[in-house]
């Protein structure tokens, strides 16, 4: 049997999180398979290799290594890249992963050469176009031929904008992703010892958004918010090095927080696990701390995941409150990289 090849764009630490899961499935297929390229948008050991290493994702097939410079340069060169690629390899279908420059890049690669996209992350909206990863989900959308969203809001969000064809609700890859790891984590990381930490004794805190590392203001007024909001319990903050060269540029003080470098995923799982309250701008973290069972604070003006603002795990830092606390069923049960896969199938079919 011809097996259905797929490539897989991606480029930063939440692609290859997500990649990890939905690649573990294709290998455990024996339909399809996979050819993996790396734009290189995040490309260093703790921002890049550690992932692929310890999630066992493999070494990507091809790396354009492309980083750096102004968002249109970069996604100008990524297109070139995967064009070039997709060309060479003819793949069936093109994957990619959420909302990053690499996202769109391979996105619109693919559809210009009448490649069917299938998007994974599908139908999320900030409503806040400044945000250049709203662009970018907003045009994927809009060139995908498979629009899988990992809630009902991201589908109704799509229907809202005139697209209901290939539109399904799959859940979302990344809890699959954080219950592989979670077991892992438990066993093999030492990182609370390492960094003397005690289980339910400190808050997580990361921070890497351009609406808040940009302003240096804004970027000090973020910190002030995490040591009050943390009220006397340590902070620990993994630096994403966009984060590090702001905090470099503008002299902003971090009071009592304590800075590390980015961890791999099974230490920043644990992490996670062992934290009592986590602070966070970043997408996936506000998810992972409702699969920990933790409450978050996102440091944003608004989000994607309104649901977890709804069932109580999460709060703006503009509200005081977060609201009672129910579970939420939109994420799947775990197995939302197997639905990826029975989706592409149907679509074919
Ligand atoms: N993450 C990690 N190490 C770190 C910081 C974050 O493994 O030092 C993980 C985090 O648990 C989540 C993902 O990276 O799974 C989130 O990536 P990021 O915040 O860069 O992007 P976003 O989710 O905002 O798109």
């Amino acid at each position: 049997m011809t097996k259905t090849t797929i490539l897989t764009v991606v480029g930063a630490r939440p692609q290859f999180i997500k990649a990890a899961a939905v690649s573990r499935a294709i290998r455990a297929s024996s339909d399809f398979s996979e050819i993996m390229v790396h734009t290189g948008q995040h490309f260093d050991e703790m921002m890049s290799d550690v992932f692929f290493r310890e999630l066992e994702i493999g070494k990507p097939e091809v790396n354009l290594a492309i980083h750096g410079g102004t968002h249109g340069a970069m996604t100008g060169q990524m297109l070139a890249g995967i064009e070039q690629c997709l060309l060479e390899r003819k793949p069936d279908w093109v994957l990619v992963y959420g909302d990053t420059n690499s996202t769109l890049a391979g996105a619109l690669a693919a559809a210009k050469l009448h490649i069917p996209v299938v998007h994974v992350e599908a139908g999320l909206r900030s409503f806040n176009r400044r945000m250049p990863e709203e662009v970018n989900r907003v045009l994927t959308d809009h060139v995908s031929a498979l629009l899988l969203s990992p809630t009902m809001t991201g589908v109704r969000n799509l229907e809202a904008e005139g697209i209901t064809r290939g539109v399904h609700h799959v859940g979302d890859v990344m809890y699959d992703a954080m219950l592989h790891a979670q077991k892992r984590s438990r066993e093999m990381s030492t990182i609370l010892a390492t960094l003397g930490l005690s289980d339910g004794g400190f808050a997580l805190a990361t921070v890497h958004r351009a609406e808040n590392t940009d302003d240096p203001a804004r970027l000090q007024a973020v910190m002030n918010a995490i040591v009050e909001t943390a009220g006397g319990l340590p902070v620990v903050l993994p630096v994403h090095p966009r984060t590090r060269q702001a905090i470099a540029r503008s002299g902003t003080q971090l009071g009592s927080i304590r800075t590390i470098d980015p961890v791999g995923y099974i230490d920043m799982v644990r992490l996670l696990d062992g934290a009592k309250v986590v602070l966070t701008d970043s997408g996936g973290l506000q998810k992972e701390a409702y699969f920990a069972r933790r409450p978050c604070v996102t440091l944003r003006d608004e989000t994607e995941w309104t649901e977890t603002l709804e069932h109580g795990w999460n709060r703006l830092w503009t509200t005081p409150d977060w609201k009672p606390r129910s579970d939420i069923t939109d994420y799947g049960t775990g197995q939302a990289a197997e639905v990826v896969l029975d989706a592409i199938r149907a679509h074919q079919g």
